[in-house]
């Protein structure tokens, strides 16, 4: 599905491979995150050791793989990547680590997504660095242990909350992207032009990061819409009124909402009066699976505080009503 905002990365975004910073020094933003892991790196490339596995966590597009990549070319190493999903029996993932050499860097996406038995096998290989295998079946089954290289594991995920605590507890730094702010987009929306030879003023690249949800990867989607746009209504420049009626075309609002968040607002602000509403209730009502309204609807809706969590369920906040032009009042309200 062709989605502007979507959870996952689309075969269409693999151009954005071209943009995607090397080294810390291009990679804009997530200043806590850089510095920290900055230091790290610098120690155990001091002391000739592997780097601590890392956990990355926050919505999806803000940089997790990107920074992974980064990691490994600051540690000198090699980059592997697969993903949760991809290693489906604990033989796979015996395969993966064994190729490896001495300090390379393996990356995990979607690290929650890994079948209980694979999980199994990943601790001892994150903490002994070896890995016990099962050999033969029945009375005459033993247990052998392979000796691992010391690798870094590097896994990424939407919400650290959705990892078992023993897979989260071995990884010794944990790290949290954030939404990026305007300015930090406006420069990434920039430095993509210039590299796709695109045409931009800023108040154009101002206008698409004011609509890009925080979000790299869809800061370089929508710039890569408004492009065409600019080439075949405008002369081939984006300019801020360029970028603004692209984005309304696209059905992208002011702030960077899309349908579906406004069908989730609407949904509880229309049908349940404001909620509380079970996130179970607004997935039905709106069509959209649960955990892709928790992983990319509900933080960005929260980020802007048009909605809040509560122990009974979501609420949307007056700023939702207000964005949305629809009348709020304290009565009728629980
Ligand atoms: P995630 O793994 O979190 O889903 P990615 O690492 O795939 O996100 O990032 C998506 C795209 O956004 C990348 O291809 C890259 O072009 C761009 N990007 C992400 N973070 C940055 C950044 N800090 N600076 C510049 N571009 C970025």
């Amino acid at each position: 599905e062709d989605r502007l905002v979507g959870k996952d990365e689309q075969e269409e975004d693999m151009w954005q491979y071209s943009l995607r910073p090397r080294y810390f020094k291009e990679y804009i933003g997530q200043e806590a995150a850089k510095k920290n892991l900055s230091i790290y790196i610098q120690a155990a490339k001091q002391r000739e050791e592997s780097l601590d596995h890392v956990l990355l966590y926050g919505p999806p597009g803000l940089g997790k793989t990107t920074l992974a990549g980064i990691i490994a070319n600051e540690m000198g190493v090699n980059f592997r990547v697969t993903s949760g999903p991809a290693i489906e029996r604990a033989g796979d993932l015996a395969a993966l680590l064994t190729n490896l050499d001495d300090h390379d860097l393996l990356f995990i996406d979607e690290i929650h997504r890994l079948s209980r038995s694979v999980e199994e096998v990943l601790y001892s290989a994150m903490e002994d660095y070896a890995l016990d295998i099962i050999i033969g079946k029945g009375p005459s089954a033993r247990s052998v242990r392979i000796d691992l290289p010391k690798f870094t594991l590097v896994g990424a995920t939407t919400r650290a909350g959705a990892l078992a605590a023993p897979l989260r507890d071995r990884f010794g730094i944990i790290s949290r992207l954030e939404y990026y702010k305007q300015e930090e987009l406006e420069f990434i929306i920039t430095r993509a032009a210039e590299i796709l030879n695109i045409h931009i003023e800023p108040n154009g690249a101002a206008e698409i990061a004011r609509r890009s949800r925080g979000t790299p990867r869809i800061a370089n989607r929508l710039l890569k819409r408004v492009r065409d746009f600019a080439q075949v209504v405008g002369d081939g420049v984006i300019t801020s009124a360029i970028a603004d009626e692209a984005l309304q075309q696209l059905d992208v609002d002011k702030m960077g909402l899309d349908r579906i968040d406004r069908r989730v607002l609407h949904c509880i602000i229309e049908k349940y009066n404001g909620g509380p509403v079970g996130i179970d209730t607004i997935s039905a009502a709106v069509s959209e699976e649960r955990e892709t309204i928790e992983d990319v609807y509900e933080p960005y809706l929260m980020q802007l505080g048009f909605l809040a969590r509560t122990t009974r369920g979501r609420v949307a906040t007056k700023l939702a009503y207000n964005h949305l032009g629809i009348a709020w009042t304290e009565t009728g309200r629980e």
